[in-house]
């Protein structure tokens, strides 16, 4: 394993993979991302929908002014009929939801990747895999030619859904498939329509129409009475038809240049690390597309796993950080999984009973401020907090906002620097090469500890006499040097 100590393999070339390389080669590991494909961002990539927890880890890295001003705003979002939530009062400088193809997200991460440092090795597939105590050895076949092995000191698969990474450790991917016979299709339309995205359900089909910005729409459509295997031919009257039921109309679309059909799951894998090799994105997760969470949350994944797996190899924090990666991130996945599927079998409720807890959900979102306050910080990623260690104060393990920094700067700004933030109230000051310090460009009196992927580490409602010292911040940190 000589050569390898620092180094990481990232699998797969995503957006997960793209963000997690990048964040790596930024903090000075070096790392190579791992990719089967040809180099060439696909137009036909799937996500639509950027949510604002997304947004806000993109601008911790200098790049959501340039993705926010490429896609389209929505300052709500229809679940379904009757449920229509509003974004424009969400406590996030994103107070709305972007509609951006995937691949304008993949192709600003892979610009910054590059810029980074990050190597890239496309067209090689990983096939296997052996960990040692100090590494881990990857199986790779490049260009369909020979197999090769290729080392480092920690591998982390962000190769998608059908992971091989995943199946080489031996994780299953237990779950099922969810709704079978879904229909996607890249067309023009005869009629534009009037919304930026148009979305609905009636009967037994459901149909969702978003713009890609050059000419094209894709279409998802559904229709529970024609459920049929992935195999089955498709062509456009099937999808046209699928827009009549659910929507009153097909917008006269023609020239489809792509066209599919797929099924969608909902799957774990139970763990997220085995030993050196780690899980994130699809490869540790899947669900439905209802409520644009897939990308969204592999995103997240990444922005936590950066910076703590640079951390352990840059030699500021022990191993065990890297627990910390699974504890926090699978209940989330675990969460988006619930409410993802969810909201697909509510979208669709034929039978009296599930109709009956539609009407009764919407209602009581509708009435109750702090349930829909909670159902549109999961949907948008800033509701999550992540577990706080016992007597922890009220905010460690929640999202920290954007909040104004003394001398014009704000704090997203300031985390571009990949590092802890301490801000303290005006006049106090810390003394560490490891903690960069801010004060509030208020009156605040809180000192507040903000990890690299702007969540709370430690906070303090005063600060004491003689200042905050860093005997103050919580030891069992997993061994994080902030000293
Ligand atoms: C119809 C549809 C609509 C969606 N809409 C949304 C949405 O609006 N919002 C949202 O957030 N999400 C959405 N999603 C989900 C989203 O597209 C995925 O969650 C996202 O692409 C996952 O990113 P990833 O980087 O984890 O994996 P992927 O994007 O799947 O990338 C994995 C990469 O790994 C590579 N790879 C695979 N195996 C190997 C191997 N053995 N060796 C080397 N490389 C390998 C692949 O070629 C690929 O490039 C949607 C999905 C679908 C199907």
């Amino acid at each position: 394993m000589n050569g390898t100590a620092q180094t990481v393999i990232v699998v797969g070339s995503g957006p997960t993979g793209l963000l997690l390389a990048g964040d790596l080669a930024a903090a000075g590991v070096p790392v190579t991302l791992v990719e089967k494909r040809p180099h060439k961002i696909s137009n036909l990539s799937r996500a639509f929908v950027v949510h604002a927890r997304t947004l806000e880890q993109l601008d911790a890295r200098g790049l959501a002014d340039e993705i926010d001003a490429r896609g389209q705003k929505l300052d709500r979002l229809r679940l379904f009929e009757g449920l229509t939530i509003d974004l424009s009062a969400l406590p996030s400088r994103f107070n709305h939801l972007l509609v951006l193809p995937q691949f304008e997200v993949e192709k600003a991460l892979e610009r910054r990747a590059i810029d980074a440092g990050v190597s890239f090795s496309y067209e090689t597939e990983v096939t296997g895999l052996i960990q040692g105590t100090d590494g881990v050895t990857l199986q790779v076949r490049r260009g369909g030619g020979e197999s090769q092995e290729m080392s480092a000191a920690y591998v982390v698969g962000a190769d998608g859904m059908r992971s091989a990474v995943r199946e080489a450790v031996g994780l299953p991917f237990p779950g099922r498939s969810v709704i079978r016979s879904v229909v996607l299709a890249d067309v023009r339309l005869a009629e534009t329509p009037e919304n930026v995205l148009t979305v609905n359900t009636a009967g037994d089909a459901f149909a969702f129409i978003a713009p890609f910005g050059d000419g094209y729409y894709r279409v998802i459509g559904w229709n529970r009475a024609h459920d049929v295997p992935d195999s089955e031919p498709l062509d456009l009257d099937e999808i046209k038809e699928i827009a009549r039921l659910a929507l009153g109309r097909d917008f006269g679309m023609h020239d489809a240049r792509w066209m599919s059909r797929f099924h969608s799951d909902e799957r774990q894998a139970p763990h997220y690390r085995v030993g050196r090799v780690l899980l994130a994105g699809d490869a540790a997760h899947v669900h439905t597309p209802a409520g644009g969470q897939g990308m969204n949350t592999g995103l997240q994944d990444a922005a936590n796993l950066g910076w703590k797996l640079a951390a352990v190899l840059n030699g500021r924090a022990s191993e065990g950080l890297l627990e910390t990666y699974e504890a926090e991130r699978h209940p989330v996945g675990k969460a988006v999984l619930r409410s993802s599927g969810g909201l697909v079998r509510l979208a669709m409720a034929k039978r009296p009973w599930t109709l009956a807890a539609r009407a009764g959900l919407t209602a009581f979102l509708a009435r109750v401020r702090p349930a829909r306050d909670r159902a549109v910080g999961q949907i948008t990623g800033i509701g999550f907090r992540y577990p706080a260690p016992k007597g922890s104060h009220r905010l460690v393990g929640t999202r920290v906002p954007d909040v104004a920094l003394d001398g014009g700067s704000r704090l997203y700004e300031a985390l571009r620097a990949g590092e802890f933030m301490l801000i303290l109230p005006q006049g106090d000051t810390y003394k560490s090469d490891a903690v960069r310090v801010a004060h509030w460009a208020s009156g605040r009196r809180t000192a507040l500890l903000v990890r690299p992927d702007g969540y709370a580490a430690w906070a303090a409602d005063e600060v004491a006499e003689g200042g905050v010292k860093s005997t103050d911040f919580p030891r069992d940190f997993a061994g994080y040097s902030l000293r």
